[in-house]
């Protein structure tokens, strides 16, 4: 960076220490960010007046905006929260290794089993899948046909057996086939109920598994607290593995289930297939809680104190080709207390760096460009066509510059111009093309 860009810069970032003003204008953006990824708002409240405690006073980095700055501290406290990293499976000192799978109906228990066997087979171990879901039509069928993609076998007896014998006899059928891997797929009922709860502590009872994993779907947000609260309340499970984030789930529901069980999250479910699990990540699912970019761009679009809904109406302006030296003036006002123009028309979409060069834009310009703008007429600045040479000369005149000066503002002004055209109708036959594929 030149040093007078990092000047520039310098006085729009990294001023001292964060005061209570930026800490709450970036917190309002996370707030909504948390409420929208569908956090409940219980967990929000607290998350945040934690996060506000530890910012106010903090000390802001050199190269962020106070506002960046918030969303860091946002940003680590959630990673924390969620825990600092990957959780594995605790594997049993003497196997075999007995995972119990437990959640509603439809959170992709079954699908979990295959899923789970699948990528621990690939890590040397030799899984058996207990099918305990007697309730659910066709239940044990779809296990069968999990374990047949997979590879793995299957124990089952049918559905008239007490699901608590069948996981026993399971666990004794591992033993005597060298199973050094025990998945039960339980029954799930569409809500909560003691019955079904009843069943699980009688089975977590006999069988003492190793780790009783609470599956959870993606999508059920502000549900989640509730089940999770249930569950582990009844079982005390070891973990959770949250299901269907290939969806467009935020994943809010992470964060509430690990505020209210304090237990850790170790997959995540990305598909249907049977290799679409992965580790669960806290620091990724921390941004995608956030949703990063938007928050962040909110927060520097704040910073930068534009008028977003001139921005906005400048924008639908270039694209129609009504821009006019009216706007370009009212874009010199604002500009002057935000910085390098480069930096201002990188903001507006559709220009890029090399357009930029072209434009050929210098600050030290600004002054000129202003002074020439404001000698024209009302007329002139909304259709520059008309500026013949006797009125360029005039302008000239008028502004205490130069035919040259005046002559290259409308040059640049009418590149302005064709570019947007160009860039619009390119956008246009790309949508075409988009359209015929
Ligand atoms: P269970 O009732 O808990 O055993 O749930 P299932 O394993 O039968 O899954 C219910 C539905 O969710 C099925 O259609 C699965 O294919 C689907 N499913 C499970 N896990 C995922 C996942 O991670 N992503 C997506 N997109 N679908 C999933
Ligand atoms: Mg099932």
């Amino acid at each position: 960076l030149g040093e007078k860009l990092q000047k520039t810069l310098g006085k729009l970032k990294g001023k001292g220490k964060l005061n209570e003003k930026d800490v709450k204008a970036a917190m309002r953006e996370v707030k909504l960010a948390l409420l929208e990824a569908d956090v409940n708002f219980k967990v929000v409240k607290n998350f945040v007046n934690k996060v506000k405690e530890r910012a106010v006073g903090h000390e802001v980095m050199e190269s962020l905006t106070p506002g960046q700055q918030v969303i860091k501290i946002v940003n680590e406290e959630l990673t924390n929260l969620m825990g600092e990293k990957e959780s594995k499976i605790n594997f049993a000192d003497n196997p075999p290794t007995v995972i119990m799978l437990c959640g509603l109906q439809g959170a992709g228990k079954t699908t979990l089993s295959g899923k789970l066997g699948n990528l621990l087979k690939k890590k040397g171990k030799n899984p058996l899948l207990v099918a305990c879901d007697i309730y659910r039509p066709a239940a044990i069928k779809q296990l069968q046909v999990v374990g047949e993609q997979a590879k793995i076998p299957v124990f089952t007896m049918g559905d008239k057996q007490d699901p608590v014998n069948i996981a026993k006899a399971g666990l004794e059928h591992a033993n005597k086939n060298g199973n050094d891997l025990v998945i039960i797929d339980t029954a799930g009922r569409l809500h909560i109920d003691e019955g079904l709860m009843d069943e699980l502590g009688n089975m977590k009872e006999s069988i003492n598994p190793n780790e009783i994993l609470l599956v959870v779907d993606a999508m059920t947000g502000q549900d989640a607290v509730s089940v999770a609260e249930s569950f582990n309340d009844k079982l005390n499970i070891d973990g959770v593995v949250l299901t269907k984030l290939d969806g467009d789930a935020r994943g809010g529901a992470a964060l509430s289930i690990r505020a209210v069980t304090g237990k850790p999250l170790k997959f995540v479910g990305m598909g249907e297939k049977l290799d679409d699990l992965e580790p669960f990540h806290p620091d990724r699912m921390a941004s995608r809680i956030l949703g990063m970019g938007d928050v962040l761009s909110l927060i520097e679009k704040a910073q930068a104190n534009i008028d977003q809904k001139k921005a906005m109406e400048l924008e639908s302006k270039l694209r129609n080709q009504q821009f006019t030296f009216d706007d370009f003036l009212d874009q010199l006002e604002q500009m002057k207390s935000m910085g390098p123009l480069s930096q201002i028309l990188e903001m507006i979409p559709g220009m890029n760096k090399k357009q930029m060069k072209n434009l050929n834009v210098d600050d030290k310009e600004l002054v000129k460009i202003e002074a020439i703008i404001k000698s024209m007429t009302k007329n002139e600045r909304t259709d520059p066509s008309i500026i013949n040479g006797s009125r360029r000369k005039r302008i000239a005149n008028g502004s205490g510059t130069n035919i040259q000066d005046v002559n290259r503002l409308l040059k640049q002004f009418k590149e302005t111009r064709k570019m947007m055209k160009k860039f619009s109708s390119m956008e246009k036959s790309m949508k075409k093309r988009g359209s015929m594929n």
